[in-house]
């Protein structure tokens, strides 16, 4: 049923990185589109959302066609190839952007997860590249080769403030207010927003980006918030850091196992962020603050602590309202997910939009909604195989995590790697194609965990020679490769050109 008038007019509430990455893409994609964007000074931006993922780049570049050599001036990234895990039995394993454990080497008779369980470092180049410190392979001259899978580390001050000046490039125009009141039609759409200063501004699309507020789907259109509490337990962090000073700038995001939780470290160029996540049930402010200063005895600013609860509206789009952002759902800090379901959201609307000439009926937003849904849950089952397998700390947090965390669509996946590790036919336990992590995602936490399974396969001594040698090859390249201090200045060097 078509619902709704064609839309021409579009209103962003909010302006942190949701709302401003949401007005820029809309405004590019669909450039007939009048968008507005209001953001009110007092009440400001979350300050947090450092961490990337792969599609991350791709949007800014590829999508958005924004420049590098821009980009990279005012945001000033630092690379991540993937986080290093600090969880489980081994001392660390890394998850990359890549294909690692469901990858076949040629000479193998299985997936590489088989053969992962002495040392899974360099299973694949990015990975290799962590171990190592370095940030890129390296090309003629000695260059850093910039290419591949690879995220960023950004500081949100700056990615906001980019973005305000790309938005206003763009042609989204900016104001500043706080929501007062908000007006609706007998059919329930929203019809005008007013603000504090009395300003009414009429639209026929919102998109509700006020962050954990979620001033429109929450508070107007009364949404039911589904919460992600039978599998992940927490719900606020500490945050500090110190200048980088000696201490070397690497290619990833550590998280470290902590009493309660764990611990981001995200490297920028000059400043170390780090961040423990933890469980408010199990440990207090005071008791979470003196373990975080404990293990980060370097911090050097006051720590704050920001609060959040882990769950999602049932819809993300309804009426003429879609949320956009931590305003539509939020799973926690781990992996870095909500930017990527930001650009996911954002495109998916776009999507529909543009496939019905700008008059979208009830079953697209049905299918919206389902698609978004189906994204957070499976951000909610992948950050439950984090916690329920890491037995790295025995502590009253953990042992509840390992006791009541569901693993929700994805126990399936689980029963079959019980019974046969990394089998090939592990695939048709994915519950949802296409999904966001694939298998390689859910087999990393489990080999990279050593979860056992019953099924074992011993190499043969040609297979082990063939691993060996696969091994050696990788390690060999990112032996020679580019580490980000020298990359950062390969980039910001007169003769540099990006391909
Ligand atoms: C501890 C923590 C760590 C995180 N780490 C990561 C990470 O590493 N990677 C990642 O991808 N994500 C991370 N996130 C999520 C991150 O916060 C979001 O991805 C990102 O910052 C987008 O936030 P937002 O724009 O939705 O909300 P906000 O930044 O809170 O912006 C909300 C906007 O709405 C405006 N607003 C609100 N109410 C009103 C009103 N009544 N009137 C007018 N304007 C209003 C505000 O002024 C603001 O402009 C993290 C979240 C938390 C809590």
């Amino acid at each position: 049923m078509f619902s709704c008038d064609q839309i021409s007019k579009v209103v962003v509430l909010g302006g942190g990185s949701a709302g401003l990455m949401a007005a820029v893409t809309v405004k590019r994609l669909l450039p007939q589109l009048d968008v507005k964007l209001i953001r009110s000074a007092d009440i400001g931006v979350i300050g947090v959302g450092e961490g990337t993922t792969a599609v991350f780049p791709s949007h800014f570049f590829e999508t958005l066609k924004v420049s590098k050599e821009e980009f990279y001036r005012e945001t000033q990234p630092t690379w991540k190839q993937g986080i290093r895990f600090e969880w489980g039995p081994r001392d660390y394993f890394n998850y990359t952007f890549e294909f690692q454990y469901d990858a076949q080497r040629q000479g193998m008779s299985c997936a590489n997860g088989f053969y992962a369980d002495e040392d899974c470092r360099d299973l694949d180049l990015p990975s290799a590249l962590m171990d190592r410190g370095k940030a890129f392979v390296s090309g003629p001259l000695g260059k850093p080769l910039v290419r591949g899978n690879y995220a960023f580390h950004i500081e949100n001050h700056r990615l906001v403030t980019y973005l305000e000046k790309l938005a206003a490039r763009t042609g989204v125009e900016l104001s500043e207010g706080t929501l007062q009141s908000v007006e609706q039609g007998p059919n329930g759409d929203v019809t005008s927003i007013t603000f504090e200063d009395n300003r009414r501004i009429e639209a026929d699309l919102f998109i509700d980006a006020s962050g954990f507020r979620a001033e429109l789907i929450g508070r107007v259109m009364n949404e039911p918030f589904l919460p992600f509490s039978s599998g992940l337990f927490c719900d606020r962090a500490v945050i500090g850091g110190w200048d980088r000073g000696e201490d070397p700038l690497v290619a990833y995001t550590t998280a470290e196992t902590m009493d309660s939780g764990w611990c981001w470290k995200i490297e920028h160029e000059h400043w170390i962020n780090r961040g423990y996540v933890y469980a408010s049930q199990f440990i207090n402010d005071e008791q979470a603050l003196e373990e975080f200063l404990r293990k980060n005895p370097k911090v050097s600013n006051t720590p704050r602590v920001v609060k959040f609860r882990s769950g999602r509206y049932d819809r993300s789009w309804v009426k003429n309202v879609v949320a956009i952002g931590n305003s539509s759902g939020f799973v926690e800090p781990l992996e870095a997910t909500a930017l990527a379901q930001i650009i996911y959201g954002t495109r998916w609307l776009i999507e529909l939009l543009r496939t019905t000439d700008l008059q979208p009926s009830d079953s697209s937003r049905h299918l919206y909604n389902t698609q978004m849904g189906r994204a957070w849950d499976e951000i909610r089952d992948f950050l439950a195989f984090h916690y329920k397998f890491n037995h790295r700390i025995e502590s009253p947090f953990w042992s509840h995590c390992h006791h009541d965390t569901s693993l929700g669509a994805y126990q399936g996946l689980y029963d079959y790697y019980l019974d046969e590790g990394p089998g090939p036919l592990i695939i048709h336990e994915v519950p949802h194609k296409p999904n966001i992590y694939g298998v390689e995602g859910f087999l990393s936490m489990l080999v990279g965990m050593k979860v056992p399974y019953k099924r074992r396969r011993e190499p043969t001594p040609a297979e082990q020679q063939a691993w060996k040698q696969h091994s050696a090859a990788i390690a060999a390249k990112a032996n020679s490769a580019v580490d980000s201090v020298k990359a950062l200045a390969a980039i910001r060097s007169p003769g540099w050109v990006w391909e």
